[in-house]
């Protein structure tokens, strides 16, 4: 019988974001900018970084995240989530630079599946994620360590959000995973129940349960299980890294079927079953629209859940008249309701607390600045570069994603 735990016992401690002096290469921590920077309040920014883009012309590739702010996707050559920007990188072989605006497990990405001549630049390097930083390349390895010991790591196969460090998409790879997104992370559940883990058909009957280990975001994992494969919450156990054996005893993981790591994201995390109720009483009609990395009972209460591409098209497609609050990264809620505002749709933050993504908005004009005149004066400054060893696994992983049905 399982034992269930509750939905997020104690909040998972934040990965802090150390501005300190010196590197830490095993970490998505950042550095100070190593160069000068330009000062905000220059106002010849704007000229200087389309000046500098334009004399690097067809070398450079700019891409935006969709939750960069305005001044920087300003001068993006794309938008996208992190797969699409990665793809788009990959399909402009000609670019010898890729100036990536969004946080280093993306710029990893990106220097993945890109070939060996392009080079990735991240703007700040302090540009980490908090999320990904919940899962370090040690801590994976002695939870493998723990389900090895309560023999469950041979019916286990990993499968782990695209935003995670490229150690963890490696790790995933040589354990026979794969990579999803918030869009296909259903059909990568079924992929990865679908693999007999053991070779032996038998074992699920008579020894444990098929299970998946999701890594790093516990609501995604959780809100795909539940939502859209219909198992329940008792199927669902939470592997804290910072307990002795996750915090869970060897029957808990026999049981589970889906092993969720303890992680979270520090923007969507914020998004509580009071900021749904609360926007419903202000604005009556208001439809509720959120991403699938907030909690359970956000996403249980909404009335649509979405990846970032989902929310943009359903607003695209929406009728004039109609009323959206909508739970994602406030950077690019405020852009679409500007660029709807005049089609009489309704678009509002879902919580009452401005809710940036601290560490995407380390990068910002003067930091785009700096890395693009430095390429212009052929110096190539912050690169992202996954050593051999790891891009090679972390692509199997990447390629398992691609390959889903
Ligand atoms: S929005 Fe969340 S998952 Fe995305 S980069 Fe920021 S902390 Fe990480």
């Amino acid at each position: 019988m399982n034992t269930a735990q509750p939905l997020d016992p104690e909040p998972t401690p934040l990965a802090l974001l150390l501005l300190g002096r010196d590197s830490d290469p095993k970490s998505e921590r950042g550095v100070e900018c190593p160069g000068d920077l330009p000062a905000p309040s220059d106002p010849g920014l704007v000229e200087r970084a389309r000046a500098a883009k334009e004399k690097l012309g067809d070398k450079v590739f700019v891409l935006g995240h969709h939750y960069q702010r305005d001044e920087v996707i300003e001068f993006a050559d794309v938008t996208g989530d992190s797969f699409k920007l990665a793809r788009e990188a990959a399909a402009r072989p000609d670019a010898e630079y890729i100036v990536f605006c969004g946080v280093h497990f993306m710029a990893e990405s990106a220097d993945i599946l890109t070939s060996d001549r392009q080079q990735v630049v991240l703007p700040d390097l302090a540009a980490g994620c908090s999320m990904a930083d919940m899962a370090t390349a040690e801590q994976v390895a002695e939870c493998w360590d723990v389900l090895t010991e309560a023999g469950v790591a041979d019916v286990t196969v990993p499968v782990s959000y695209m935003n995670s460090s490229a150690d963890i998409k490696a790790f995933t790879g040589r354990h026979g995973g794969t990579i999803c997104t918030s869009s296909n992370a259903k059909r990568a559940l079924e992929w990865a129940f679908g693999q007999d883990a053991s070779g032996d058909r038998d074992r699920d009957r008579d020894h444990a349960r098929a299970k998946v280990l999701f890594l790093p975001d516990q609501h995604l994992g959780r809100n795909t299980a539940v939502r859209d494969m219909g198992m329940s919450l008792d199927d669902c156990v939470v592997y804290n890294p910072h307990k002795p054996n996750g915090g869970l005893t060897p029957e808990q993981l026999r049981d589970a079927r889906m092993i969720l790591w303890r992680g979270h994201c520090s923007v969507h995390g914020r998004f509580s079953l009071e900021s749904v109720e609360d926007v419903r009483a202000r604005i009556p009609g208001v439809n509720v629209l959120v991403h699938p990395e907030c909690k359970h009972e956000v996403v249980a209460a909404a009335d649509q859940v979405g990846s970032t591409e989902h929310i943009i098209q359903a607003l695209d497609a929406a009728p004039a008249g109609s009323k959206w609050a909508i739970g994602t990264e406030l950077n690019l809620v405020r852009r679409l309701a500007n660029r709807y505002a005049d089609q009489d749709k309704e678009i509002v933050f879902l919580d009452r607390t401005v809710c940036f993504c601290s560490t995407m908005n380390r990068i910002d004009l003067p930091h785009l600045v700096w890395a693009l005149e430095s390429l212009a004066e052929g110096r190539v400054v912050n690169r992202i570069e996954v050593d051999a060893e790891t891009e090679k696994f972390a692509k199997l992983a990447l390629e398992r994603m691609l390959a889903l049905p």
